[in-house]
């Protein structure tokens, strides 16, 4: 398998990671749209959410906790967390990811 995501949590991919614990990791977007645009994902691959198993809620529920965690390490009040699931929706690396955002204003609903 070709996944650039892995490559990340291997090491084998340079990346800017901004946290990390045994099952999630955490970067920041090499193409920014935010002054804050970090990628949260499950070190385990998963191509997208509607991938996901049952078996993996808590690591679906560890994301979601990391989230909470960098947004206290970044001190973000207001911030955006989005995943994009397909290519019609937007989705051009096929490894579960969770964008969080923060720094500017963002629209609703979303463009
Ligand atoms: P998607 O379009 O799949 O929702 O989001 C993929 C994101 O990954 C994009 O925002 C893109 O800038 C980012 N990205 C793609 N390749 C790399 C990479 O090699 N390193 C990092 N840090 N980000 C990447
Ligand atoms: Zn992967």
């Amino acid at each position: 398998m070709n996944c650039i995501f892995c490559g990340i949590v291997s090491g084998e991919v340079k990346s800017q990671i901004v946290y990390e614990n045994d099952d999630v990791v955490a970067f920041k977007d090499l193409n920014p749209q935010a002054p804050t645009h970090l990628l949260i994902i499950p070190k385990k691959h998963i191509s997208r959410l509607d991938e996901a198993q049952d078996g993996d809620a808590e690591l679906l529920g560890k994301v979601l906790l990391a989230a909470r965690d960098l947004a206290k390490k970044f001190d973000l009040k207001d911030f955006r967390l989005v995943t994009n699931n397909g290519k019609g929706a937007g989705q051009t690396v096929d490894h579960l990811h969770f964008h969080l955002m923060a720094g500017r204003r963002f629209l609703w609903p979303a463009g």
